[in-house]
């Protein structure tokens, strides 16, 4: 039994005045792992006191200052690489595939953002003006459980290299995930509050950071709903906000791709992050005259697919995060039945011998149609509803036909076809046969996906605000 009674403000582990626990439990077993003291609107507002305070010298750090404290953070956190992935394996139920890979982007992101740092000019001339690109406060990051320390990072570097102070709420869920980036972040040795993180729940410490007037930005990433309550709050006090919100990504799978290459990336795309990822592509999209053979190909590729112990190395699909989330995911494949959707593969319950953690089947529908709720709804779970489509407009048509557009993927033999359709749905990112991350390219959605955009040029400015000197 693990006890996290420590936040971090101004350069030090201190004891929240708050004085809630909040049990972390193992999404394997749901064998309790350890709890977590809970911060309060005072701790909160404490954190925010010494990232204000810190804000004044932090701005007017140089440029190559900001590139050290970019490569310390990066060089501690690259000596704990086993405690990153197995903490993430533990806590959070990510496969040892997925923790890998998510601590390489971890690592990554440095180097992006130390790049934009080489090239990018905070001062230029508009007209006939120089405009300083001035560093925005402090801000407030928010952040889900589904990769919460590579938001940490992404979120984190960004607005170290735009010259701005922080205050983290991570998820109570991630509190041992937590623990460990704070460790190597101390060991940092950045400025006292330049970064100072409060475990604790939304509606206290997201909300006091939603509220307080020393906040002058918000980078929240999470769901919709939770993103709307920000967006709200945040205008009272005119606070700049980026939100990266949920999904319902398409994947058109145009009538000339390759099939057998497309379907397993289709599936692949679908359960990435055990289903629990906002751009996972949950609709899939396919010519009404290959249905029978993506049928038989999701079948196939069905029987491949390893839903075990997220430690095990072949595991391909974890457990979800919590049994809240195992209830969520159960409630919208019982709502696919009652809609009149056929199951393919997966369906109500565990698989077998996994009936302790929060196991789900990989399940894809098919004879889904686009106004029902699993084809409209972000399920945050392991499963896929197939839609057919007669033409390639039709095929477009459906892809636009949702209140999100955070990404799409587009699969055909032909690159220019592809990236003639790709160019006509409304997303913030289009992948090309494939699935890709570059992290010099914006990320974001359009629509109830978010407003703003993470990463290369256009996510730096999220942390800046122009000022013109008119002579
Ligand atoms: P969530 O409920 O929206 O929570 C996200 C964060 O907001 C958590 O830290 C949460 O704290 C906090 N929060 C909750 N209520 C708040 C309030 N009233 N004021 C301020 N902060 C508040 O999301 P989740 O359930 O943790 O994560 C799943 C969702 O995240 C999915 O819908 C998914 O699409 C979205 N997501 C989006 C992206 C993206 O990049 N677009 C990436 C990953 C996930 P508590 O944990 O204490 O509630
Ligand atoms: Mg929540």
């Amino acid at each position: 039994m693990k006890t996290i009674d420590k936040i971090y403000i101004n350069g030090e582990f201190v004891t929240p005045q708050g004085t809630e626990y909040f049990d972390l439990i193992s999404p394997t077993t749901n064998k309790i792992l350890g709890k977590v003291l809970l911060g309060n609107q005072k701790d909160t507002q404490n954190a925010i006191a010494a990232a204000k305070n810190a804000f004044e010298t932090f701005s007017k750090t140089t440029i190559e200052e900001r590139i050290q404290y970019l490569k310390n953070m990066q060089a501690s956190i690259e000596k704990r690489k086993e405690d990153f992935i197995n903490t993430m394996v533990e806590e959070y139920g990510g496969t040892l595939q997925f923790a890998t890979i998510s601590y390489e982007y971890m690592l990554k992101s440095f180097n992006s953002v130390i790049e934009l740092l080489n090239t990018y000019k905070f001062s230029k001339i508009m007209g006939e003006s120089e405009v300083q690109m001035t560093s925005i406060g402090v801000v407030g990051i928010i952040i889900p459980w589904n990769s919460s320390n590579g938001f940490i990072c992404s979120k984190l570097s960004t607005a170290i290299a735009a010259g701005c102070t922080t205050v983290i709420k991570p998820s109570e869920m991630s509190a041992q995930q937590t623990q460990l980036i704070t460790e190597c972040l101390h060991e940092a040795k950045l400025p006292k509050g330049v970064f100072n993180i409060v475990n604790g729940l939304g509606e206290v410490v997201g909300a006091e950071i939603s509220r307080n007037p020393d906040i002058a930005k918000i980078s929240f990433t999470g769901s919709t709903v939770v993103g709307k309550i920000i967006a709200k709050e945040a205008i009272n006090t005119m606070k700049r906000v980026t939100l990266e919100l949920g999904g319902k990504s398409p994947n058109i799978i145009l009538d000339d791709a390759n099939f057998s290459e497309a379907i397993p990336l289709a599936m692949a795309a679908a359960y990435m992050n055990n289903g629990q990822a906002c751009i996972a592509g949950t609709r899939l999209l396919v010519p009404e005259s290959k249905l029978d053979e993506v049928k038989s190909l999701i079948k196939n590729i069905a029987a491949t697919i390893i839903v075990d112990d997220p430690k095990k190395e072949t595991t391909s699909v974890g457990p979800m995060v919590s049994a809240k989330q195992y209830e969520r995911v159960q409630n919208y494949i019982q709502t696919g039945i009652d809609e009149g959707a056929e199951i393919l593969i997966g369906g109500l319950g565990k698989p077998e011998g996994l009936e302790n953690g929060n196991f789900v089947k990989p399940t894809v529908f098919v004879h889904v149609k686009n106004n029902m709720r699993i084809a409209q709804e972000e399920i945050f779970g392991p499963v896929l509803s197939v839609i057919t489509y007669k033409t390639e407009e039709e095929a477009i048509k459906i892809a636009n036909d949702t209140t999100y557009g955070l990404q799409a993927y587009v699969s055909s033999s032909n690159e220019e076809r592809a990236h003639k359709v790709a160019s006509q749905i409304n997303a913030g990112r289009v992948q090309i046969n494939g699935i890709k991350h570059d992290p010099m390219a914006p990320f974001g959605g359009f629509k109830q996906s978010g407003i703003g955009r993470e990463f290369g040029i256009l996510g730096l400015e999220a942390y800046l605000e122009p000022k013109a000197l008119i002579r």
